[in-house]
C-alpha cells in the first residue's frame, strides 16, 4: 500500500507524450493551444476612425469644408486639402491625408461646412494600423486556454483553425452482476447502475466528448474481452468495480492478462483504498472502486489531474483552500481521509453520511476536506485543507 502523495507522484510522471489536433476555431472553446499563434495580419488592418465625426488635417483653422463621406466598410482613400474634412464614422478608413478625427459632438454643422467648437489634440480618435497587433507578432502563446475572448481575438485576425491539445478519448467499463439500467423496475437483489453516467458527467464537465460506456458481468472471461476492447483506440480506460478482493472481483487479473502494466494498487486512504492504476502503451487505466462515492473521489483526486494534463492544462489538480473546521474530525485509522463537506466563506462543515456507498452527501458538498494520515484529530476552529470540487 502506498501513500496518497506517492500515488500522486506516480501519476504526475505521465503522460509521456502529448497529442495535438487541428480544430475549427468555432469548436475550440475551453481547449488549450498546442502551439504559438502568430498574427497573419495587422490589426487594425488600416487606420480606423475611433469615433463618428470628421477627418481633417490638424490645424488652427476653425472652419472646414466637408467634401466626402467615409463610412465603415468603404474603401476609397479620399484626398483632402488643409481646411477640408471628410465626414467619417466609427470603424471607417481614415484618408491618408487626414491625421485627426474630430468628434461630431465637438462641431457645428451647417450645410457642407463645420465650425470647430473644440479641437482635439493632433492624431486624436484614430486607431493606428497594427495598434493591437502587427503581422507576424505573437497573438496567443502555446498553453493558452481558449476562452470566448481568445476565440474572438483569433477570429478578428482571420484565423479559422487552431492546433490544440487533443482531449483524451475515454472508455468507461462498468462491472457487476447487480447492476441494472435506470428506466426499468428494479429486480430483487439489483441496484441501478449509476457510476457510468456520473463519471461521464464528470468527464463532460472537463470538456471530454469522446466517451464510450461498456457494461460487463462479474465474469472473468467476459471482463478480459471487454478490457481488451476498451483498451483499443482509447487514451483512458476507467473501470468501475471489481477491483477489491472478493471472489467475483476479476478486474485486476483481466487487466494484467491484457498486458496492462500495474503502476500502483491500493492507497492508504479512505474512501478509495483499492484504486488501481496502470498503463498499456499510451493508454492509462484507472480501476476505480465500485462504491459510487469512492469512485468519484478517486476520479477527482487521481484521474482528473492526468486527464487535465493531457488536455494541456497547467493547473491540472483541483484547487485547494484552507478553511476553519466547524466539525470535530477523528482519524484513528492513520489513513488520509477525504470527507464530503460544505465550505462557506472561511468555514467548512463536514456533512452527515460519509459512507463510500452514499452519494446524497456528495450531491450537497462543494469541497472535500483532506485530513492527512498523520493527523489523528481535528478540532473546531482548526485549519483544514479543502479541495474545491468545481473545475
Ligand atoms: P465492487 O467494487 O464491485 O465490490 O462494488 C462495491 C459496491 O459498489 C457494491 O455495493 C456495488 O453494488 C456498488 N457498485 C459497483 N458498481 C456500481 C455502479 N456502476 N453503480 C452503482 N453502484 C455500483
Ligand atoms: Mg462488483
Amino acid at each position: 500500500m502506498i501513500s496518497v502523495q506517492q500515488a500522486l507522484d506516480i501519476i504526475d510522471r505521465f503522460p509521456n507524450r502529448f497529442s495535438s489536433v487541428e480544430v475549427k476555431l468555432q469548436d475550440a472553446l475551453n481547449l488549450v493551444l498546442f502551439e504559438d499563434v502568430f498574427s497573419p495580419i495587422n490589426m487594425p488592418p488600416f487606420r480606423q476612425s475611433a469615433m463618428d465625426g470628421y477627418a481633417i488635417q490638424y490645424s488652427e483653422a476653425e472652419k472646414f469644408t466637408v467634401i466626402e463621406e467615409s463610412k465603415a466598410g468603404d474603401s476609397t482613400n479620399y484626398t483632402l486639402k488643409p481646411t477640408e474634412a471628410v465626414r467619417i464614422f466609427t470603424g471607417a478608413l481614415v484618408p491618408d491625408h487626414a491625421d485627426t478625427v474630430i468628434m461630431q459632438e465637438h462641431v457645428e454643422r451647417e450645410d457642407q461646412f463645420i465650425q470647430i467648437q473644440k479641437m482635439p489634440s493632433k492624431f486624436a480618435n484614430i486607431r493606428k494600423t497594427g495598434e493591437q497587433i502587427k503581422t507576424g507578432e505573437l497573438a496567443l502563446k502555446k498553453g493558452t486556454k481558449l476562452n470566448e475572448a481568445a476565440i474572438g481575438f483569433l477570429a478578428c485576425l482571420g484565423v479559422t483553425t487552431v492546433s490544440v491539445y487533443k482531449t483524451p478519448s475515454v472508455a468507461i467499463l462498468v462491472t457487476g452482476n447487480e447492476l441494472q439500467q435506470p428506466g426499468t423496475d428494479l429486480e430483487i437483489g439489483k441496484i441501478y447502475e449509476s457510476n457510468s453516467v456520473m463519471l461521464k458527467a464528470a468527464l463532460q464537465k472537463s470538456g471530454i466528448k469522446d466517451i464510450k460506456i461498456i457494461a460487463v458481468k462479474d465474469d472473468y472471461d467476459a471482463t478480459k474481452i471487454c478490457v481488451k476492447k476498451a483498451l483499443q483506440a482509447n487514451d483512458i480506460l476507467l473501470v468501475s468495480g471489481g477491483i477489491s478482493v472478493g471472489d467475483y472481483d476479476f478486474v485486476k487479473e483481466a487487466l494484467l492478462e491484457n498486458d496492462v502494466e500495474e503502476l500502483f494498487y491500493k492507497i492508504n486512504q479512505k474512501p478509495g483504498k483499492p484504486l488501481w492504476f496502470g498503463k498499456k502503451e499510451n493508454t492509462y487505466v484507472f480501476a476505480l472502486p465500485g462504491n459510487p462515492a469512492s469512485a468519484l473521489t478517486c476520479f477527482y483526486i487521481y484521474t482528473l489531474p492526468l486527464l487535465r494534463k493531457m488536455c494541456g492544462f497547467k493547473n491540472n489538480h483541483l484547487q485547494k483552500v484552507i478553511a476553519k473546521s466547524k466539525s470535530v474530525i477523528k482519524n484513528p485509522s492513520q489513513k488520509t481521509l477525504f470527507l464530503k463537506a460544505y465550505l462557506e466563506s472561511e468555514f467548512v462543515e463536514i456533512l452527515q453520511g460519509q459512507s463510500s456507498a452514499m452519494l446524497y452527501t456528495y450531491a450537497m458538498s462543494n469541497v472535500l476536506i483532506c485530513v492527512d494520515s498523520e493527523t489523528a484529530e481535528v478540532n473546531i476552529g482548526d485549519e483544514v485543507t479543502c479541495i474545491k470540487l468545481d473545475v
